[in-house]
């Protein structure tokens, strides 16, 4: 479950999901609202929480929310754009073992609008990575800091757009999500096997450049890829998949959506995790087939990839 506890962001990222949710009037979420996210996930026996905006580092009472959180026996999967205080910066590295992990989504520098760049590489060069040994046995090295980076493909990728992210080694990147820009109409992406060719590159030269590859949120069409680009994906990515699966996000005010692209579909968070989930998972049901209706892998491996625009 991902908890969207504000929508406020000072970034414009061209394949954010959010839409009409950025920056809108919900804004922050009560710490009130919070406890209940926690209670509600931990009578689920879920200990892991995530936690995203907009900006999540931009809500005022962030530390205070991953503090409760920790108490309560819950460890924070944190989705940043890294453009945030010296001071969060310093608790992060104090408090490592609340993390798991902190993803950053990175950017194509020249996307950054003034200053923000130089801000992320300075926040980037101040993580504290680094393995340390173990508390509990000291003769094991563990990463101090647990991150991971994350980019957004789109129609526009190419093989070597994203190289500046080597650059980001030397800062402890070791492992990169990698995901479709679900903002894009799925059609283009449905039998894409050009598209699928540079994305297989993509993963090839990140491999090969000694970072661990992983795909990161939802599904990537099966018909993207040759079966020799499939073979390659089987051993390059360390996960993958090609359905969909709702991540389920509660918004600030506890409305609760499949997920961004479906924000049209609304649930109370009252009704409780089980009901919504329930609820949710019936929306697979009444998809309209269109284009993937002669797909042997319909509803078996794909599901229909991305549902935005087919519920
Ligand atoms: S169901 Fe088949 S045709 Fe449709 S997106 Fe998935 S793999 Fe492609
Ligand atoms: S409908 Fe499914 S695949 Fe599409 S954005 Fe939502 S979770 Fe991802």
């Amino acid at each position: 479950m991902n908890i969207i506890i504000t929508t406020r962001c000072h970034k414009l990222c061209d394949f954010c999901f959010m839409g009409d949710l950025r920056n809108n009037a919900i804004t922050d979420m009560t710490f009130e609202d919070f406890k209940k996210c926690i209670a509600e996930l931990i009578s689920h026996n879920i200990w892991t929480v995530n936690l995203l905006g907009g900006e999540a580092t931009l809500h005022p009472q962030l530390i205070d929310f991953i503090e409760y959180a920790s108490s309560q026996g819950m460890r924070i999967a944190l989705i940043t754009n890294l453009l945030y205080s010296d001071g969060f910066i310093d608790f992060a590295n104090q408090n490592s073992y609340m993390f798991e992990p902190i993803m950053v989504n990175t950017d194509i520098p020249g996307n950054y609008q003034k200053g923000h760049y130089e801000w992320f590489m300075k926040n980037l060069s101040r993580i504290d990575w680094k393995p340390k040994p173990s508390e509990k046995n000291p003769k094991k090295m563990k990463p101090h800091l647990n991150w991971f980076g994350r980019i957004t493909l789109g129609l526009d990728m190419k093989e070597d757009m994203y190289d500046y992210l080597f650059d980001y080694k030397p800062y402890g990147l070791d492992t990169l999500g990698i995901s479709l820009d679900m903002t894009v109409p799925r059609k283009h992406f449905i039998n894409n096997t050009a598209l699928g060719d540079i994305l297989v590159k993509i993963v090839r030269r990140f491999k090969d450049g000694g970072i661990t590859v992983l795909q990161d949120g939802c599904g990537m069409p099966l018909c993207m890829f040759t079966d020799e680009h499939r073979k390659i994906l089987a051993t390059h990515l360390r996960y993958v998949n090609s359905g969909c699966s709702f991540a389920v996000d509660v918004l600030p005010n506890l409305e609760v959506i499949p997920c961004m692209m479906l924000q049209h579909i609304r649930a109370r968070f009252e009704d409780g995790l089980k009901k919504i989930t329930d609820d949710f998972s019936k929306l697979h049901k009444n998809v309209d087939a269109q284009e993937c209706t002669d797909c042997p892998h319909f509803y078996k491996i794909c599901a229909g990839f991305c549902l935005n625009g087919r519920i």
